[in-house]
Formats: C-alpha cells, structure tokens, sequence
C-alpha cells in the first residue's frame, strides 16, 4: 500500500477542505453530525439538502462514476479522500443510501433505463432514498425475509413489513427486497426493487431512538404496486444484487475522520479545564487514555485506506470492510464513554451555557450503540472476517 498522495490528489483534498469549512458556518446551532443531524430535525433536513445541492453542482456526489453517467471518473482513493474531509467536518449532503449503496449498484447491475432515470438525480442532490431491508422477523438472516412481491400484469404487488428504515420519512425512493418465488431456498427466491414513496399503500410509523431522535421507521406495505421494470437485475437474484449492495455500505473511512474531529476537541477541553485546581491535561491516566485513541483512530483510517486500495486494485474487500466496520463502531463507543468520564455530570447537560461541548459526548453516548448493530452487527462483522477473511469454515 502506498500512502503517498499525488500533487493533483493533495489539490483535490485541499478543495474539498475549504468547501466543507465554509459550508458547515451555515450549519444550525447544536450541529453534532451523525446520522441525527441530518434527518431527524426539519432544520438538520434544509440544511443538509442545500449541501447535497452545492455538492451535486460540483460534481462530488458522482465522483468515481463512468463520465456517460454524469460522473467524474475519480479513483477510489480520490472518492476515500472526499469521504474523509467530510466526516472531518461532520458534514451532511451526502445520501448514503442513494449515492453510497444504490447508484454503485446500479452501475453494476441495473439495466441501461434504470441507469438514465436514477442516477442523474442521484448525482445532482436533490433527492433522498432509504434502504428498505429488516423486518420485525429478519435482521442479520435477512434471507428469512416475508415481505411477498406478486406479479400482476405490468406490475408486482408488494405486501409485507419493514422496520428500522432510517430516514424514510424523510425519503423519495426506497430500494428493499422481497419474496418472488416461496417455493425457492430462502436466497434463491428475493427480488430487488426500487420503489417511490408516494406509490399508494405505503404507511410510514415513526419509531424514537433512545436519545428521542425521530431517525427509524417502520414500513406498512398494503398492495403496493411496482412496475416491472422497477426491478433490479433478475426475478429471484435479488439476494446477490443485495450482497453487492451492503460491500458498498461498509467502507466507511468518515467514522475515523469524525472520530479524529471529537479527539481533537477532547483535547483542547482537557486542556482549558481545570479540576480540583489541577489542569486536566496533566493528570496521567487521562493522557494516556486520549494517546491509546489516538493510535486506534490511526490503526483505523489504515484498515479504511486499505479498503480503498483493493477496491482500486478490482478486488472485493469484504473481510476488509467488515474490520473497519467493526472496529470503527466499537472505537466509536471508547471515545464516548472515555469523553462522558472526563466530562463528568456536566457533560450530560444540553442546550445550555453549563453544558461543556455542548452535550455532544452525551448525545454520541447513547447513539454510538445503534451504530454497532447497523448495517450488520459486531457479531456478524466478525463471522465475515473469520469466513472470508480467515477462511475458517462457516459451521463452528
Ligand atoms: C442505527 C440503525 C439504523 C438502521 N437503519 C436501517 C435501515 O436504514 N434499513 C434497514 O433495513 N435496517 C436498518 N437497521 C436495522 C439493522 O440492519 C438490523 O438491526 C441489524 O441487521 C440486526 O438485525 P436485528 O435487529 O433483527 O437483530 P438480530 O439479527 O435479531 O440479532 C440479535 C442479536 O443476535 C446476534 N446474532 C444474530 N445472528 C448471529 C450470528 N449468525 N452469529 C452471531 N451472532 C448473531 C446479533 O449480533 C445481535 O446481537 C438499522 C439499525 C440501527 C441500529
């Protein structure tokens, strides 16, 4: 692996810098990044769509995409370095379900019509989609899913439940998967869809986060009717559409980037603060604790570049993406338990002049624990290294 930027790559990365510094002056007061900031107030939801907007005419939301599709033709590590800034700054405007997941799927496997009417708007910002996956029944054996897609004339009919879809509420499309053929092994028989949300029959729930953030839903489907051509490669071939979906949602260098901001801002607190008239940044055991992250957020944004580097060499980095996932997440927590331990009972106030940081170590607190079961959890991540990293066989 070479770690080494080109001049052309370092002038990339500065332009990146300087748009993301002053678009987040506009940022509403509290911003905390995350997937809260962006969809879970209506304030979080404008700003975060005049950025995608900016980002759209700029061309960065299609950044590695083939040219005839609107894209820039960018390397992977180009798109790793765009990834990176952003999640320096905390910063929304990226749809991770439309551009992150379904458009690089869409170029892989969606039919040349499917390409023309989704990407554009894709690359352009001005739409959201969500990733209409679990069930109540069918998580981590997503494969076990009920959710039945019947055919009808130029249609299917959808009928079925989904939950914990993150931003659906705030959503244009979906794409989720459902049971064309009962009859079929579990995998063999799921389709892939991509579905509008103003389509009739489709009831959307709110469900609150235990932080009291509106960010998950749940999904009523009642007849809802999908053209066929909404389909995504072929009838009862979804599953391994959807596997190539979710190795586009792990690569996530953003987590270690953001992780690095919070350390960074750890930092200066520690070092303006004093307790028991003793400036904390001398006590021993708290520098310690802030120099063991630093390494883990370096260890970090190594296993994501290396993510990059096979994706650029045509490899399929799934026990890669799997470690940076698991060990970005569970990084996560140890900066924000480490973070309301030196806070202190100060650190849970929010909104307020006594609230140090702003409360924003409280509010990673209680988010970080979802981030370890979404898009797969721990567990999982570490049976995918152990089978397709180790190779160890897939029965204990
Ligand atoms: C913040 C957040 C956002 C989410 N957003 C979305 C979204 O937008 N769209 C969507 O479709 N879903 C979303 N989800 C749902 C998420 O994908 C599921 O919660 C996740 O896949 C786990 O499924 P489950 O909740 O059914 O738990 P289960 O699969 O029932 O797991 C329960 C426990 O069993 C363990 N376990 C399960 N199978 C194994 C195994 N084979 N080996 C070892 N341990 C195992 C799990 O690790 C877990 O600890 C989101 C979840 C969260 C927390």
């Amino acid at each position: 692996m070479d770690f080494r930027l080109t001049e052309e790559q370092e002038a990339l990365k500065k332009e990146f810098e300087d748009f993301f510094e002053e678009a987040m002056k506009q940022a509403p007061p509290g911003w905390a990044g995350g997937l809260e900031a962006p969809f879970a107030t209506d304030e979080g939801f404008a700003f975060h769509q005049a950025v995608a907007r900016k980002l759209g005419e700029k061309g960065w939301l299609s950044l590695p995409w083939p040219k005839e599709y609107g894209g820039q033709e960018h390397s992977q590590i180009e798109q790793l370095l765009f990834s990176e800034v952003m999640g320096y700054y905390r910063a929304p405007g990226v749809d991770i379900w439309g551009v992150g997941m379904l458009a690089p799927t869409l170029l892989l496997s969606g039919s040349e019509e499917q390409k023309k009417e989704h990407l554009p708007p894709i690359a352009g910002g001005g739409l959201l989609w969500c990733q209409a996956w679990s069930e109540p029944n069918a998580g981590s054996d997503l494969a076990s899913l009920t959710t039945k897609a019947v055919e009808d004339g130029d249609d299917y009919v959808l009928n079925g439940q989904k939950i914990w879809t993150t931003a659906a509420h705030r959503a244009d499309w979906m794409f989720t998967l459902a049971r064309t053929d009962p009859e079929l092994p579990r995998h063999r028989g799921l389709s892939y869809f991509l579905v509008d949300m103003k389509t009739p029959g489709i009831t959307i729930r709110p469900l609150r986060d235990m932080a009291g953030n509106h960010l998950f839903n749940e999904l009523f489907l009642d007849d809802v009717r999908v053209p066929k051509r909404n389909m995504v490669g072929e009838k009862n071939r979804g599953w391994y559409v959807t596997l190539m979906t979710m190795n586009f949602e792990r690569s996530g260098i953003g987590a270690f980037s953001e992780s690095k901001r919070t350390l960074e801002e750890l930092v200066e607190f520690i070092k303006e603060t004093k307790r028991d008239g003793e400036v904390l940044a001398q006590n021993p055991f708290i520098r310690h604790r802030l120099a063991q992250l630093a390494i883990e957020i370096e260890v970090g944004r190594a296993l994501s570049y290396r993510i990059a580097w096979v994706q650029q060499a045509g490899g399929i980095p799934a026990a890669e993406a799997a470690a940076a996932k698991v060990y970005g997440t569970e990084l996560g927590q140890r900066l924000a338990y480490l973070g309301c331990q030196i806070m202190g009972l100060y650190g849970q106030v929010k909104e307020s002049k006594w609230a140090p940081l702003q409360g924003t170590f409280e509010n990673a607190y209680q988010t970080c624990v979802g981030m370890n079961i979404a898009a797969g959890t721990s567990e999982v991540m570490r049976n995918i290294i152990a089978t397709r990293g180790l190779e160890l066989p897939r029965e204990p």
